[in-house]
């Protein structure tokens, strides 16, 4: 191993440390042509999901050894093709779910107490203070879609605001009910939870069964004065489907950290009812800088043959 190629950015710590052992190449959000030329002659990328590796692009690594996905969801890496050229692929998935959880709360309260519009108000010293009515968290149902680290964090902190906490899970064994159940979490449908939920948050991965998860149907299955909030991946939610019916005001408001295009325009910012940032769930210094220990940690060990944490394939 020599040479390592850096394409989105990360705590400065994995680059200095990576600096002292390798040959580090430093280029962030490298167009699909720029990447499948920085990658022929490196033995490792380090990414976190503003860049994706298709194929085409793994298949240019011809020293590639390691894919390293400094953060969850691996969506964005086209696992097959690393599996076929026997490329190890590792997250680092454990880290950052406090960060994620406080975020969504940060969103929450943004959008039910219109913190974001009264404070973009009040910049340009609009005092409007009787159309910032807002809604309290205590004594509300939380639907929680994917009670997975992420997730399960939402809810301990939900049960810190008073809320009643229904929620959508994978596995609805009747063991996981009944634990859950003593933690004071109701298990429920997608249909139910829409229903029910005064917020639902979404925190699930990106995948082909969750793609579109949520369009206009089922947002028309919820309350009028619901919100709803995307910690999770854009796609998850239709995006065309939230627009219009937030436009329509036919329910109360909704937020995104994340998008199917980042980096771009997107309708929604134009609506007083949606409260957007920009993929930053993760972006704490405390995750990152620990994140940072295990990257390096992780791809010197895979340099020397030993055994790696949290391997993919
Ligand atoms: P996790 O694997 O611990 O939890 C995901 C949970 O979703 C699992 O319990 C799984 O069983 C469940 N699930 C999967 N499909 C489901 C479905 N159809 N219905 C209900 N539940 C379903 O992952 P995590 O660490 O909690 O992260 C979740 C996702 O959050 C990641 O995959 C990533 O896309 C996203 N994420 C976003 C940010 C951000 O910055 N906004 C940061 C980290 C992770």
């Amino acid at each position: 191993m020599k040479k390592i190629l850096i394409v989105d950015p990360v705590h400065e710590f994995a680059i200095n440390e990576l600096k002292k052992k390798f040959e580090v190449v430093y280029h962030l959000h490298p167009s699909n042509e720029e990447f499948r030329y920085l990658i022929k002659d490196v033995d490792a990328v380090v990414l976190r999901s503003g860049v994706k590796i298709n194929k085409d692009i793994i298949n240019a690594g011809k020293r590639l050894k390691i894919i390293a996905r400094a953060g969850v969801g691996v969506d964005n890496i086209d696992i097959t093709a690393a599996k076929e050229k026997n490329i190890i692929v590792f997250n680092i998935p454990n880290i950052s779910f406090s960060s994620v959880a406080e975020l969504t709360f940060g969103l929450m309260l943004s959008i039910t107490r219109k913190i974001s519009l009264a404070d973009s108000q009040l910049k340009k010293n609009i005092w409007r203070k009787s159309e910032l009515y807002g809604n309290e968290l205590n004594s509300k149902s939380i639907g929680i879609v994917g009670l997975g680290r992420i997730g399960g964090r939402v809810a301990e902190i939900a049960k810190g605001f008073g809320m009643n906490i229904i929620a959508c899970v994978k596995d609805d064994s009747f063991e996981r009910r009944k634990a859950l159940k003593e933690l004071g979490i109701e298990i429920v449908s997608l249909q139910e939870l829409l229903k029910k939920a005064d917020i639902i948050t979404l925190h699930v991965p990106l995948n082909e069964e969750t793609r579109n998860l949520i369009t206009k149907k089922e947002l028309m299955l919820m309350k009028n004065n619901s919100f709803i909030i995307n910690m999770s991946r854009g796609g998850v939610i239709n995006e065309k489907d939230l627009y219009e019916i937030l436009k329509n005001n036919i329910i109360a408001g909704a937020a995104s950290d994340v998008f199917v295009k980042e980096n771009e325009e997107n309708p929604l910012f134009n609506l007083e009812n949606f409260v957007a940032t920009p993929h930053i769930g993760a972006m704490s210094y405390e995750s990152q800088e620990q994140i940072a220990k295990i990257l390096v940690k992780n791809i010197i060990n895979c340099s020397e043959g030993k055994d790696i944490q949290n391997r993919i394939c």
